[in-house]
Parts: structure tokens; sequence; C-alpha cells
């Protein structure tokens, strides 16, 4: 089996979904790094072929064309596409982020391939690609099997844990400068606007305080963020309060939201449904506050906390302030 990780660089940085992807490629050819090739798009990128190449790629493409610097669909298609028939891989790994979402499917369209999408985990089943993914939120797992030789996955961030193979590795580096059909692009992105947020994106952030229905409106939502900003935390909600106006849809945490992995998740007036719980439960301590004693939430918490969140946030406050200042 021969594979290729897209690698996901966004303002410069490498997504951690890169790590998760190039471990899992490692179960698949049991550590047989030779077979295992990884892409890097857009300007500057070849600075992480070492990061790259210590989880396991064995090769790594560096795209520097200006056409890639900035995601668009078509020119990211042909790149893989003549990365695909160049050197005949089986499986293209991809993160089921919303960069992967937009072109994969599209590229799988083009090769006639197999898709399997926001996939917790593939294997090799006598040659054959056979993927896990959850299904009536998060209820049931679906195993998903690809019918055909070339297969292209998305995988679900923040699910995999990343191992590092061997942290002197260094991968072989190649450049390759795509043969771009330029009549075939179709749309190009004419302005990009950064959100107003600093902090990490929910999918890469290690501290987490997020907020639901009991938050009321969406001024309350600023006492999480001032408790947030102490410690560097970024600010998610459930989709209760995101369907209700209190918080912006990018902060939304669950099933139909983002998939986080924290360090830490502090959930003030979350109930802990199943749908919320598909998208923060492998985080590493869970924290809840909550004033009602058997909120699902408490089944999945670390340390549980029967409480207001009125009054609790500012205690946090205060105590938290009192470690950083110290
Ligand atoms: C197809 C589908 C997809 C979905 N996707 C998502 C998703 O991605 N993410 C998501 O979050 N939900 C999702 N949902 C919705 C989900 O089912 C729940 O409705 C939602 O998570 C509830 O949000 P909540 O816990 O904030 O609100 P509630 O369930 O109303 O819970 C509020 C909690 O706050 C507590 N509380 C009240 N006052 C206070 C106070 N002063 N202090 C402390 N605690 C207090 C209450 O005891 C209660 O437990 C989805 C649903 C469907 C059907």
């Amino acid at each position: 089996m021969k594979i290729l990780v897209y690698a996901e660089v966004r303002n410069g940085k490498l997504k951690s979904t890169a790590a998760e992807m190039l471990t899992e490629a490692r179960k698949l050819t049991n550590n047989n790094t030779e077979n295992i090739h990884a892409v890097l798009l857009g300007e500057g990128c070849s600075a992480h072929a070492q990061t790259l190449a210590a989880y396991g790629a064995g090769k790594v493409f560096v795209v520097e064309t200006p056409e890639t610097n900035t995601y668009q669909c078509e020119p990211h298609i042909q790149t893989i596409s003549q990365l695909v028939q160049n050197n005949g891989y089986t499986l293209v790994l991809g993160p089921a982020s919303p960069t992967g979402r937009d072109f994969f499917p599209r590229l799988a369209v083009r090769h006639k391939a197999g898709m399997l999408t926001d996939v917790v985990s593939v294997k090799n089943d006598s040659g054959k690609i056979v993927a896990r993914r959850p299904i009536y939120a998060g209820k049931c797992i679906a195993e998903v099997c690809s019918q055909t030789a070339l297969t292209f996955v998305t995988v679900r961030p923040n699910v995999i844990p990343s191992e590092i193979f061997n942290s002197s590795a260094s991968a072989a580096t190649e450049k390759f400068t795509p043969n771009f059909n330029a009549s075939a692009f179709k749309s190009k992105i004419a302005d990009v606007r950064k959100g107003k947020s600093e902090k990490p994106d929910l999918t890469e952030a290690s501290l987490i305080i997020s907020g639901g229905r009991a938050m009321g409106n969406a001024d309350n939502f600023k006492i999480l963020h001032d408790l947030a900003d102490i410690v560097g935390a970024t600010v998610g909600a459930s989709r209760a309060a995101v369907d209700s106006g209190y918080a912006p849809h990018d902060m939304q945490v669950g099933q139909t939201g983002k998939t986080v992995n924290p360090n830490l998740y502090m959930a003030f007036g979350i109930s802990g449904s199943i749908q919320h719980l598909a998208g923060m439960r492998t985080s590493k301590v869970i924290v809840a506050i909550n004033t009602d004693p058997d909120a699902p939430i408490f089944q999945k918490a670390d340390y549980g906390i029967v409480a207001d969140l009125f009054q609790a946030v500012p205690l946090f406050k205060d105590e938290l302030k009192k470690i950083t200042d110290a």
C-alpha cells in the first residue's frame, strides 16, 4: 500500500491533523515509511518537512507555487491529481477540515475513486480500505469499505492520537511544480478577512471554556471570554447557545460543530447531550459546572461542580488570577 498524506498548512502553520494522519498511515504500512509520502502546499511550507518526517513521512513533496499559497480548490485538485498519477498511490488521506471537505470529494470524482468521509480510523482488510465513521450523532459506528483500487479518505481531526515515530528522522524532500491547466480555474480567492480573535482555533486549542443555553444571552458570554483571557483559553459554545444567537457558529462544539481535543475542557451550563459529547468527549480533563446534579455531562466529567455558573465564574476568575499573578 502506497499512501499520500495531504498535510494542511494554514497561515504558515502546520495543522495537527497531519501528525494524526501520518500516525494512522504508519499502522497501515506496518511502519514502512518508504511507502508514506506527504505533500505540503504554500509559501515557506518546506519548514514543516522535518516535522512530517518525525511522524513517519518517508518523502515530502513541497509545492510553493503562487497558485497554491492560499487555498483554492482547482489548483489543489490539480496538484494532488498529478502526484497521484506520477506515484501510483492506493490511498490518499486528508483532513475532514473545511479545506479537505471541499476538495477531496472532487478529487475522488476526477479519479473515479472511492471516497470515505469524516472517518475516525482506517484499516487495510486484505488490500481493501475499510474505515469507521460515526453515524446517528455518534450513537453508532458504521464500517465503510472502498471498492476501488485508489481511495480518498478524509479523517476527522482530533480523534486519532498522534505519535512521533522518530524525532530525528529526516524525509527526502522534493520540490514539485505542478503543470497547471489555468483555464480550468473557475474561481479565484479575491480576499481573505481574518476573524477578530487571535486565540487558537477551537480545533487546535489546548484550553477551552464553553458556555451553553444557560448563559442566557450574548452579553453574558463576555464573562467566559474574560475568564478565558486570563489563561489564554479559547471560548466554545453548545448548539443551543449558537441557535439562540448567543455565540457565532464557528464557536460550536459537537457533532454539527467542531471536534475538539484540548487538555482541559470546561463546560458552563451545558447539559451534555450526545451531540455535544461527540465533539469534546476525548478532552483530557473535563470540568462541568451545572445547577442540575443529574445533568448527563457529569457522567463524562472528571470534575463536576453543582453550582450556578454566574456564581462559579467569578470564583474561578479570582483563583486563576492568583495563580497567573504569582
Ligand atoms: C442532528 C443534531 C445535531 C446536533 N449537533 C449539536 C452540536 O454539534 N453541538 C451541540 O452542543 N448540540 C448539538 N445538538 C443539540 C443537542 O441535542 C442539545 O440540544 C444541545 O447540546 C443542548 O445545549 P445545552 O446543553 O447548552 O442546553 P440545555 O440542554 O438546555 O442545557 C442547559 C444546561 O444548563 C444548566 N443550567 C441552567 N442554568 C444554569 C446556571 N445558572 N448555571 C449552571 N448550569 C445551569 C441546566 O441544568 C442544563 O443542564 C444537535 C442536535 C441534533 C438533533
